[in-house]
């Protein structure tokens, strides 16, 4: 296997959502996109006294990709103006497709608002295509139960999306795409095949990996070049990560706010419909 190069970014956004710290490597100063893969919100790891969580993320919606979550530790509870309701414990997942408008509320769950405990969390927001921008928005629980796992030499993979030696992740995309979480230990080693034409990325959560040469600690970002048939990872300290890929989606992007579209107008009919309730209405 003819091994990818990297590229390392380090440079992070901070941000508080009411009492959760979030940091934000992807966009970042020198980067727009990974197309499909257009943000990554990392929340956590915090540990929360009981009763220091009074609040949720109040409704607000989306429109022309898919926020995804890939809760590491915590509890959540998610709805929606669709009637979804959700669940998300320690390793679960939920691929939600906002399509043509959703709203949705987020946030731990009452009992572990109450109990407390450690809440660590990835948001990422998949691009669709324009042809599927205005598709019906629906949501899928990924339990962690469902995802096959593979280990090796001290790596565990857990596949999220896509096909990784003859196993299938769970989530259906509209796009191509290969998302596994990983945990590794000290000096484990584990690489993994990605299509040629496929946009490649690792986040690096907790611990260190070391690939092509270059160390990644946690909070770094690594951009892949498509100059090979996979990435060979090095743990050098045992940690987890996230390794995301796809086919990329080449058109305009406008984006603002919750919503992704492909031109400045459908922004405006995006806030347009938004306001008229045509998304859907969610209490509180
Ligand atoms: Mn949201």
């Amino acid at each position: 296997m003819k091994y990818r190069t990297v590229k390392k970014y380090t440079s992070l956004q901070h941000m508080n959502v009411g009492p959760f710290k979030i940091k934000q490597p992807l966009p970042n100063d020198e980067l727009q996109q990974v197309s499909p893969f257009l943000l990554l919100h990392h929340g956590g790891p915090q540990t929360h006294a009981p009763g220091e969580i009074k609040a949720r993320l109040s409704p607000h919606p989306h429109r022309g990709f898919e926020p995804v979550t890939f809760l590491f530790s915590g509890k959540i509870h998610h709805k929606d103006s669709t009637g979804n309701e959700g669940f998300l414990q320690t390793g679960d997942v939920q691929w939600m497709t906002a399509g043509s408008g959703i709203i949705h509320s987020e946030g731990p769950s009452a009992a572990f608002a109450k109990e407390g405990g450690e809440m660590e969390l990835v948001q990422l927001w998949v691009n669709l295509p324009r042809e599927h921008k205005m598709t019906t928005p629906k949501y899928q629980d990924i339990k962690k139960e469902n995802m096959p796992v593979v280990k090796e030499k001290g790596f565990q993979l857990s596949l999220v999306a896509g096909e990784y030696k003859g196993l299938k992740g769970p989530a259906f995309t509209f796009t191509p795409i290969l998302a596994m979480m990983l945990q590794f230990e000290d000096e484990g080693e584990t690489d993994i095949l990605i299509s040629s034409s496929y946009n490649s990325l690792l986040y690096v959560l907790d611990g260190e990996i070391e690939t092509d040469n270059v160390l990644f600690e946690k909070y770094n970002l690594g951009v892949f070049e498509k100059n090979g048939d996979g990435v060979l990872l090095k743990a050098k300290k045992g940690g987890k990560a996230l390794l995301l890929a796809g086919e990329p989606i080449n058109e305009p992007v406008a984006s603002y706010g919750p919503f992704v579209m492909n031109y400045p107008g459908e922004i405006k009919q995006a806030i347009m419909d938004y306001e008229l309730g045509k998304m859907g209405v969610l209490e509180s």
